[in-house]
């Protein structure tokens, strides 16, 4: 292999190019990257006069060895006595005694780091060596301050045998070396009106703390600092959009928005409905591009929102488009809007792959032609460029399931002919507060916070294997009240792992041997979009009492008169993926059910099946599932790129969020181009490191 170009680092003192190679890995490529390793405790810096004081506590001593004495009995410590003026200290090395009293030479100077504890036996302080570090010279410097820290060593790192303290003292020397080099980052105004540490002084205070109450101060500040550049690039997108995009004026209402709320709809709209429906016909009015985001738990009512703002935009003489993330939940909507549009005169058309080519072709000259009004599809709709007559709406559903790159574009594809659409991205994943400002933190939110009047809370029971009789029995007493049944298996073939129960294999037994009299159908992801649709289509009209499937219908499938779900396994699903699949019940005006079969559970499994039990609030079961997965994998690998901090914690640090977005909005609002002197450094900042992400965000 070629040899690569060594980074800077190699050139610190103890790294040389095998520890630069490992750092190089973990993204560390200049010096003033490691100021960005963050310390994961602090070790009291002390003398052994005084460790009395720090029992239980990890300190560090400087200490000259006077003799060693090997393990008189097997078991037994190593003990090194050391001495640093102000007294005299047995320093016991446990296990491995042989190998490790080795490195050790009488008469020699060393730093070590141990954990104090008290011997009864003997009525002294006990010290139980962690790890060492030959003295040398420069480290005199290091022990004035009365903290040393200690960072987390990881993989790649261990393998080139760097031990803690060897590593402290590699960050230490590369913050003395290069402190000249930091920057502030912020302008002092935004410092003081949010109580923030100079950006040198925090990361100094962070890395070699005066007191640990510097410690979280310093951490708030390079947290803030995070989170403000995140939510500057929020404030760049959405204030670009604002002012530089013309969008389009939808002036009337109409008379088929009248016909739809007062002959059409067999329900009365919830408030919440009303209240969402308002703010985005009020967005429509504005000659900017509306981009909102609808967030509305799992049967909140979302697709009559978007069926209404669709309609305003038809009544002015514009298409839209409906996206969903798959096939069988385009088919699905494709139909639901069918039924409320073909009533309004409004032509409904969809473009899914399988189509036959030239009633393909017919459906894409009805779209450039404008002879159709409302096109379902996936996101190839944009993406493979279908050309529209005049595009005015965007719907995309489910957006958790598309991910944040594809959003940014699909916005960028979505213009046409010098029209900017208005884009209402809809989402059932309740995210909580702080997630949503950072994922869609150019976006304005609405909220339905409230179902349908007409629902039953969902009873969701934990069962065990045992249980399994009772359980099919329930299912026949639920079928003989004419209702119907989803079963719910984690994958779909034995063969991809053997423990698993699987859809396929467990639907010849059920339709066999257990349910032999009812009937069953079976839809899993290996089967065309249109199979799967077939069967959810004969489970929708009734020609079916038990759907056996796996999480192809985990989204967007709606058959009010399914009223029991039962999920095998449930301990291998997530928390979120739960409660998108139980929101396939319960949509209707029937008592519904969810059984959670599962054995085996462990601590993090027994605490989302337990938050199944115990609420079907969205909100709620997103914040347990954030607190379980962190946010990275809440949003899945594809989307935690844009989550990754350093300081910042979304879970901590909400109020943080919410006054560095102030800040940022503000800045924007004040100097859109950061062309002010005072704004100088956070312009420089904002180039050198996030000009990466501007490209993704398409700020231009
Ligand atoms: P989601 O928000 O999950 O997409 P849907 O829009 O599919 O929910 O609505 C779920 C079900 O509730 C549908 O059958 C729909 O017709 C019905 N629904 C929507 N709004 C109301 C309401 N205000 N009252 C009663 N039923 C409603
Ligand atoms: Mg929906």
């Amino acid at each position: 292999m070629a040899k690569e170009k060594i980074s800077e680092i190699a050139y610190l003192k103890s790294v040389g190019p095998k520890r630069a190679e490992a750092f190089e890995k973990l993204g560390f490529h200049k010096i003033t990257d490691l100021f960005n390793v963050y310390p994961r405790d602090y070790l009291f810096n002390t003398k052994i006069d005084k460790l009395s004081q720090y029992i239980d506590k990890n300190v560090v001593i400087c200490a000259e060895i006077m003799d060693k004495q090997m393990p008189r009995r097997p078991n037994h410590p190593t003990r090194l006595l050391v001495s640093d003026g102000t007294g005299r200290l047995a320093v016991l090395i446990w296990g491995n005694a042989f190998y490790r009293e080795k490195q050790f030479l009488v008469g020699n100077k060393y730093l070590f780091w141990g954990k104090v504890g008290f011997n009864n036996f003997e009525g002294i302080v006990q010290f139980d060596l962690r790890d060492h570090k030959k003295y040398e010279a420069g480290d005199d410097e290091l022990l004035k301050y009365p903290y040393i820290p200690i960072y987390i060593l990881s993989q790649e790192l261990k393998k080139t045998w760097i031990r803690p303290l060897i590593l402290t003292k590699i960050i230490f020397n590369a913050i003395r070396k290069c402190s000249s080099d930091i920057h502030e980052n912020l302008s002092p105004e935004i410092r003081d009106e949010n109580g923030l540490l100079e950006h040198k002084k925090a990361l100094l205070r962070l890395h070699f703390p005066i007191n640990l109450e510097d410690v979280e101060m310093s951490r708030q500040t390079l947290a803030f600092e995070e989170l403000f550049y995140l939510q500057l690039i929020m404030a760049l997108k959405k204030r670009k959009v604002e002012n530089q995009e013309t969008g389009i004026v939808f002036e009337k209402t109409g008379v088929r928005v009248e016909k739809l709320f007062h002959e059409l709809l067999a329900f009365e709209l919830t408030d919440a409905q009303k209240r969402v429906i308002r703010e985005i016909r009020a967005d429509m009015k504005k000659p900017k591009p509306m981009n909102r985001l609808l967030q509305g738990d799992v049967g909140s009512g979302k697709t009559i929102v978007a069926v209404f703002a669709m309609l305003v935009a038809i009544e002015n003489g514009y298409q839209c488009a409906f996206m969903c993330p798959t096939e069988i939940l385009a088919e699905q909507h494709y139909k639901v809007l069918k039924s409320y549009f073909d009533k309004l005169d409004v032509n409904v058309v969809q473009l899914v792959g399988g189509q036959k080519k030239k009633m393909r072709e017919q459906i894409l000259q009805d779209i450039r032609l404008g002879k159709a009004n409302v096109i379902v599809g996936t996101h190839a709709l944009i993406q493979e460029g279908v050309e529209f007559k005049n595009l005015g709406f965007i719907v995309i559903d489910e957006q958790h399931k598309f991910g944040v790159m594809q959003r940014a574009r699909l916005r960028e594809k979505s213009s046409q002919n010098g029209l900017n659409p208005d884009v209402l991205v809809m989402t059932a994943t309740p995210i909580p507060r702080t997630l949503s400002l950072t994922v869609y933190g150019d976006l304005d939110v609405s909220v339905i916070d409230e179902l349908p009047k007409n629902r039953k809370e969902i009873k969701t029971v934990i069962r065990r294997e045992s249980n399994r009789e009772d359980v099919y029995s329930f299912v026949r007493d639920e079928v003989k009240k004419r209702r119907q049944v989803y079963i719910v298996y984690p994958i779909i073939d034995e063969s991809e792992k053997l423990d698993l129960k699987s859809a396929k294999a467990n639907y010849e037994i059920l339709k066999k041997d257990v349910f032999p009299d009812l009937r069953l159908g079976l839809v899993h992801g290996r089967l065309f979009w249109y199979e799967i649709d077939d069967t959810i289509e004969d489970f929708k009209n009734g020609k079916l009492d038990i759907l056996v499937t796996t999480t192809v219908i985990e989204v967007g499938i709606d058959i009010p008169n399914a009223s029991l779900m039962i999920i095998e396994e449930a301990q291998r699903f997530g928390l979120s993926q739960l409660h998108q699949l139980r929101g396939r019940v319960g949509r209707g005006t029937e008592q519904s059910y969810c059984i959670l079969l599962a054995d085996r559970l462990d601590d993090t499994s027994r605490l989302r099946l337990d938050t199944m039990v115990e609420t079907t609030d969205g909100f709620k079961i997103s914040n347990v599932d954030l607190q379980i997965r962190g946010p990275g994998e809440f949003f899945g690998t594809r989307q935690s790129g844009e989550l990754k901090f350093t300081a910042a914690d979304l879970i901590k640090d909400a109020q943080l969020l919410d006054k560095a977005r102030h800040s940022a909005f503000k800045l924007i609002d004040e100097d859109t181009q950061l062309r002010k002197p005072e704004h100088e450094c956070i312009r420089e900042h904002f180039f050198k490191v996030y000009k990466d992400s501007l490209g993704l965000i398409d700020v231009g």
